[in-house]
């Protein structure tokens, strides 16, 4: 395969986004097909059997099986990494792959992790279940209380694991703050960046250590597949990291990493679109609605921090109508805003967390947490705004409101 359209990263390190983006990691086979070839082959074969020997013993590049590498997927994990500002990626089956891989590969028993109260339910599920069961202590926080974090650390405490914004409360966190403070006392971050993507904001520019990702959202952007990555420096990716995923195997498939690599050619035309569109209704929702948690607008508490952070707030807010009845009634007078519980979609789509992302949570948790009977989470899409405002005139019409 000739790498002449991105592999070389002196070249591509002086792209700029846009062009990484489209080409950033791109390998042409002897054909030089302009879109990135499927390599859907589990093996591979050798000309002879030093080539082979060779790369088993990591003296020579090549492919060997695809848990270890695919063609595909390593275009996928090259393009990431570039848009990211990452030594280097890792793609994952899926978004909860990638949590558990860069979790878990680091982590042994004895340690301590650092987590944020407000999280993906999985998210909270590692910490609150399967760390445990590990021996791994775990202390969850409050993200938005900096001196909350600088509280929690104990001696052993290993990791921070966080997500900003936050789903679905859309907590912000001082990225600079706490991964100073993770620094300062040899912790490693991991943020959980898939809320905004690095077309929105890039953690490891705050003095994150490892960024992962649900792809599943808005690098696919079109509800089509699963899929994961995790970012950080070579270091940790080939040395902590691989042995994880090359042996535990929560491999990406070579025909959802060629989706995504798809999906990232607009990733950030979208990430803008949607962001214009979710500031734009959510302006419509705020003076009909109790409550509302938007980092695109000044009623937020952290909306100057996220202004700071992000270059635009994301396609996700929610608002809160007060009972779990109001709640249903406005979803179920939707007539093109669709009721799912998937975000990051070119598609406007709400759901209501504590019935769904959150409903394995006990009561507690989720009180404590914000996600309330009353809570709605809508991710906003890329269809008319006035098309939008309409469909939520109406049903907040139905709901009362
Ligand atoms: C969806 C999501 C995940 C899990 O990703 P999957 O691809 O569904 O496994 C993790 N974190 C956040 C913030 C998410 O929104």
């Amino acid at each position: 395969m000739k790498k002449t359209t991105g592999m070389d990263r002196n070249v591509t390190r002086n792209w700029r986004p846009a062009t990484r983006a489209l080409r950033g990691g791109t390998w042409r086979s002897e054909h030089g097909e302009t879109s990135e070839a499927m390599f859907l082959s589990s093996g591979f074969t050798y000309d002879d059997a030093q080539t082979v020997a060779d790369r088993f013993a990591g003296e020579a590049e090549g492919m060997t099986y695809s848990r270890l590498q695919n063609p595909t997927v390593a275009m996928l994990e090259e393009r990431i990494a570039l848009l990211e500002g990452a030594e280097a990626c890792r793609a994952q089956a899926s978004g909860m792959a990638a949590m558990t891989a860069a979790l878990l590969c680091q982590l042994s028993a004895g340690d301590h992790v650092v987590g944020a109260r407000a999280a993906f339910g999985s998210c909270r599920w590692l910490l609150d279940h399967l760390c445990p069961r590990f021996g791994i202590e775990v202390s969850v926080i409050d993200s938005t209380d900096n001196a909350a974090w600088e509280a929690a650390i104990r001696p052993n405490t290993k990791v921070f694991f966080f997500e900003t914004p936050a789903n679905p409360t859309l907590d912000v966190v001082d990225l600079e703050f706490v991964c100073g403070l993770a620094r300062a006392h040899g912790i490693t971050t991991v943020v959980d960046n898939a809320f905004a993507t690095n077309a929105l904001q890039r953690p490891l520019e705050f003095g994150a250590d490892v960024v992962a990702y649900s792809a599943t959202k808005l690098m696919d952007g079109q509800g089509r597949v699963l899929a994961g990555a995790v970012c950080g420096s070579a270091d940790f990716i080939n040395n902590v990291l691989l042995p994880f995923q090359r042996n535990t195997g929560p491999n990406l498939s070579p025909f959802n990493a060629w989706v995504v690599l798809k999906g990232l050619e607009t990733l950030s035309l979208r990430a803008h679109k949607q962001s214009e569109n979710a500031v734009a209704l959510g302006q419509f929702v705020e003076p009909r609605v109790p409550h509302i948690l938007h980092p695109g607008l000044a009623s937020h508490p952290r909306h100057e921090m996220a202004l700071r952070q992000m270059d635009a707030t994301g396609p996700i807010f929610s608002f809160d109508l007060g009972s779990r009845d109001r709640a249903f009634a406005l979803l179920d007078a939707l007539e093109l805003i669709d009721i799912s519980n998937n975000i990051g979609d070119a598609r406007s789509l709400m759901c209501h967390p504590a019935s769904t992302t959150h409903a394995s949570m006990t009561p507690e948790a989720r009180a404590e947490m914000g996600v309330t009977e009353g809570l709605l989470r809508i991710n906003v899409g890329l269809e008319d705004i006035d098309d939008l405002t309409e469909d939520l005139d109406r049903a907040l019409k139905a709901a009362g409101f």
